[in-house]
């Protein structure tokens, strides 16, 4: 990494990380060690961050949550961008808007209190506002792309930043146009109905129980497949009996098949080798290979 780059965080007052474990920042708790980790704490900064790097021709990946990602045991050498600390939210002509930074369901649950609601079956997933718009993460029948008004995007090619009306975010099935396109998400508007507080904090503690029953807790990345049209793969997994299959320190959840737990100090060769044994089954079995959900770096 560039001297001047480190001379340009502490310019900014942008605070970075030499040398970051990843595992303690994923949430399955895999990978190998960042270069150098930058958190920039506004819009403005991350901006700056992106802007510079681009200038600089270095590359950069930029992370909400990593409950999505699976990072490799070797080292990082892209610069990795957290956004948790760009997070600001407030409620605006009855809309619902959030930078990119902030964790969805402490979000919702924030403006819960304030008796706005509309992302009940939401709550509970771990991503960011930005990694779930992302990839339009969803649950129990409700996606991003059903709550969705607007986001608000930079190219950093262009330099510009952009507002996208949902139209044209050509969100699909776990999919956005942000997914080809490496633009960075900045904040969106979400649209929101009203209850009373009361109300909407009894629906967001069912969805919780619920999510409680299905899924196991501890050190994954949710589920690893993407469904198969609308058959859940997870569903013949469990058929194929590899419920508990284990290599190394990853495990296949005995509670929810579609879950690679990290029962004890797995590497991310441990859940490559799982997944690859469920793609040789699910295929000899069935005669498809089934699609990650999660992304593989
Ligand atoms: C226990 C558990 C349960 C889960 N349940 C669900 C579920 O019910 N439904 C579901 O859909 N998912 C679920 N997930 C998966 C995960 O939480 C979602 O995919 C979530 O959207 C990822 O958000 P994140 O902030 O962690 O993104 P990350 O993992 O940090 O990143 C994912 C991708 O988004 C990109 N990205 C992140 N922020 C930005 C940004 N600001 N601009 C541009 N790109 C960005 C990253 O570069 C990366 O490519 C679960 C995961 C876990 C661990």
């Amino acid at each position: 990494m560039t001297q001047c780059f480190i001379d340009f965080l502490k310019e900014q007052d942008v605070k970075f990380i030499e040398d970051l474990d990843i595992k303690q920042i994923s949430s399955i708790g895999i990978g190998g060690r960042a270069k150098l980790a930058v958190l920039p704490n506004s819009e403005e900064k991350l901006l700056k961050t992106v802007s510079f790097l681009t200038q600089l021709g270095e590359g950069y990946k930029v992370v909400g949550n990593t409950t999505n990602i699976l990072f490799p045991d070797t080292d990082f050498r892209d610069v990795l961008i957290l956004t948790r600390n760009v997070n600001g939210y407030r409620i605006e002509n009855d809309m619902f808007y959030a930078e990119c930074g902030g964790t969805f369901s402490a979000l919702i649950r924030k403006i819960a209190d304030l008796g706005y609601c509309g992302f009940d079956e939401l709550y509970g997933i771990p991503g960011s506002v930005g990694g779930m718009v992302f990839g339009n993460a969803g649950a129990y029948g409700k996606a991003m792309s059903d709550v969705t008004v607007s986001v608000r995007i930079y190219s950093p090619i262009a330099d510009k930043i952009t507002e996208i009306p949902l139209e044209q975010m050509v969100f699909s099935y776990r999919s956005s146009a942000l997914k080809h396109s490496g633009e960075i998400i900045l904040s969106a508007l979400f649209r929101t109905e009203r209850d009373s507080a009361e109300k909407i904090r009894a629906r967001l503690l069912s969805i919780v129980e619920r999510r409680k029953r299905a899924q196991p807790s501890g050190k994954s990345l949710g589920s690893i497949f993407k469904r198969h049209g609308n058959l859940p793969v997870s569903r013949l997994i469990d058929e194929l009996g590899m419920k508990g299959l284990t290599v190394g320190g990853a495990v296949i959840s005995n509670k929810h098949a579609g879950f690679i737990m990290n029962a004890s100090e797995a590497s991310a060769a441990d859940v490559r080798a799982l997944i690859s044994e469920v793609k040789r089954g699910v295929y000899s079995q069935y005669g498809f290979i089934p699609e990650e959900e999660i992304e593989i770096l």
